[in-house]
């Protein structure tokens, strides 16, 4: 399971993590502890009367190093320390004990004594910072430099750092577990969401989309899973679109087809004669389904974003002009005048076909709505970069509760109205994407009884 490696991913990792920052931090502060406790004890018993001073009164009184031996022992055995001792050329003279004399001892310089030599334990390095003290002849230049070392006796372990080495060992298991309780926490609280956005997505991919995930974890995961949620929403929104589109499409083609059917049957009956009346009556349905069709389709295109936009600079009022001239015969017949702007042109960068087909479903929906004689102007004026272009009528109106909803799919204020003159609720949906497609807006005004202003805006031509 791929979370599960996750999980364990995200464990191993802060698990190591913790033991190596511990592992670390341990190591070295029993380092620093062990050596400041033997420097300690160095210091207290250095600072013990008589202890190297011994060796610098020798030299003092004889002017060299000869014979020096016994007084080291001495001072090495008071103090309860190993002394080494060099001369002005930093070369051992004198050493209270025989492990030193089997070691490579360097001193440098500055005073650092680097010994090398062999132990039990394996082969020993040693920097010690020092001398303790320097013995200086009557000149004042450097004639000896003493360094006091813990008892070599194979330096046994001081109670001291024992105890040290043990509490150091119970808070680095302690540190460590606790490292893998939070290392386990870290995981699970990263995981978890991770596990229940899978599912989700699973069950979303088996076909439920009411399926919600709810946010957690930190806020970057909170925040992938609003977005899942929102995802999931839309798609189900789409889901129950499609749905509606196919049920609508199904329910618009039903009523002409059944039409056209009984009376191609009846005809077969010899219930009724073939009339011209009849036949034109078929043909007009036909025309409708037509229409119907040629609607979807021009929606589907421009919905897939493939709708071809052919946009060249047109004068808004030959654009006005042809969409009116092809809408006369509709208007005369229902005693309705349509008016062109006379005001200054515009010039706007648009596809002709489709500008004039904006016009005619807007102006197609304006005498349809018109309840008695009067009149449908189409104006434009310049905003910004844009033409707006308003088709105004004088008609029915639309109920402002009804109006957010006019440019939706198959939507129809009134249905009986919208099936008389031939509307399937497509004029509008497909006004709104041809003006999209050409980079503008549409929007609709309306007051019940007095009559409804739809405006839409092109880019003007520079
Ligand atoms: P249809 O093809 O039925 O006209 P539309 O999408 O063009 O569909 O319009 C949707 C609905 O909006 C129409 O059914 C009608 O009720 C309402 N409508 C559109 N234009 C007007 C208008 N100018 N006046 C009143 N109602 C309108």
């Amino acid at each position: 399971m791929p979370s599960a490696t996750l999980r364990s991913r995200l464990i191993a990792m802060v698990a190591a993590l913790v033991a190596v920052m511990i592992g670390s931090v341990a190591v070295i502060s029993t380092r620093v502890a062990h050596y400041e406790i033997r420097k300690f004890d160095v210091e207290v018993r250095a600072g013990r009367p008589g202890a190297p001073v011994a060796i610098g009164d020798y030299y003092r009184a004889h002017g060299s190093w000869t014979g020096v031996g016994p007084v080291v022992d001495q001072a090495a055995r008071a103090a309860g320390l190993d002394i080494l001792l060099f001369d002005g050329q930093r070369r051992l003279v004198a050493t209270s004990s025989a492990v030193w004399r089997d070691a490579h001892l360097d001193l440098s310089p500055d005073g650092t004594l680097a010994i090398e030599r062999l132990t039990a334990a394996g082969n020993a390095h040693q920097l010690i910072r020092g001398p303790q003290m320097l013995v200086r002849d009557k000149a004042g230049n450097v004639a000896g430099s003493i360094f006091m070392l813990p008892l070599q006796s194979d330096a046994p372990e001081l109670p001291a750092t024992r105890s040290l080495d043990r509490s150091f060992f119970w808070t680095f298991l302690g540190a460590t577990l606790f490292g893998i309780l939070m290392a386990i926490a870290i995981a699970r609280w990263i995981s978890v969401p991770v596990e229940r956005l899978t599912a989700a997505a699973r069950r979303m991919e088996s076909g439920d989309l009411t399926v919600r995930v709810e946010p957690a974890g930190g806020a970057e995961l909170a925040e992938l899973a609003h977005g899942f949620n929102a995802m999931a929403a839309a798609l189900d929104r789409n889901e129950e679109q499609r749905r509606r589109m196919v049920s609508d499409v199904a329910h618009e083609l039903r009523a002409p087809l059944t039409n056209i059917r009984c009376e191609l049957e009846s005809m077969q009956d010899g219930l009724t004669t073939p009339t011209q009346e009849r036949i034109a009556s078929l043909h007009d349905e036909t025309m409708q389904l037509t229409r119907l069709v040629d609607d979807l389709q021009d929606l589907a295109l421009a919905e897939a974003g493939r709708l071809e936009i052919n946009a060249q600079p047109m004068a808004v009022s030959a654009l006005a002009r042809r969409a009116a001239a092809g809408m006369e015969t509709r208007a005369r017949d229902r005693g309705v005048n349509i008016q062109c702007d006379v005001s200054d042109d515009l010039v706007v960068l648009a596809d002709a076909r489709r500008a004039v087909q904006i016009l005619t479903n807007l102006l197609a929906n304006a005498v349809a709505h018109m309840e008695a004689q009067g009149e449908v102007r189409i104006t434009w004026e310049r905003s910004g970069g844009d033409a707006v272009i308003r088709v105004i009528d004088s008609g029915v109106g639309i109920p402002a509760d009804e109006l957010p909803r006019i440019f939706e799919r198959f939507y129809r204020v009134d249905v009986s109205r919208s099936r008389a003159t031939g509307g399937a609720g497509l004029g509008l949906p497909i006004v709104r994407q041809l003006v999209a497609a050409h980079g503008g807006r549409v929007w609709a005004e309306s007051e019940v009884r007095k009559g409804s202003v739809f405006s839409f805006t092109l880019p003007i031509s520079i």
